[in-house]
């Protein structure tokens, strides 16, 4: 029954009806960054390098307990470039 319903109309359908937005959040161990630059070069709208520091900055992200850095998102766009370039593997994708 489900499955012909969601056939007929679609999640996506029932998203825009209901206006539910699914939210995905961007995390960076900001400590753990070797400042390879990767992720501000492949998504540069939402990672910018801080050369002084020679780390990348997700931009407006916000620390959290652990002192990671996240940002939630509506889509996640380039970030899943950026997580699968670093090197390091401090950008998560949630
Ligand atoms: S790709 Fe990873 S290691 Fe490279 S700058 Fe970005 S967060 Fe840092």
């Amino acid at each position: 029954m489900v499955q012909i319903i969601n056939n007929v109309y679609p999640l996506p359908f029932y998203m825009k009806f209901f206006k539910i937005s699914i939210m995905a959040k961007i995390i960076q161990d900001h400590e753990g960054c070797i400042g390879c630059g990767s992720c501000a070069m492949l998504c540069p709208k939402f990672w910018e390098m801080d050369y002084d520091k020679g780390k990348a900055v997700l931009k407006g992200g916000k620390k959290n307990e652990k002192g990671e850095y996240e940002l939630e998102v509506k889509k996640i766009e380039c970030n899943q470039d950026a997580a699968d370039s670093c090197p390091v593997q401090v950008i998560k994708v949630i």
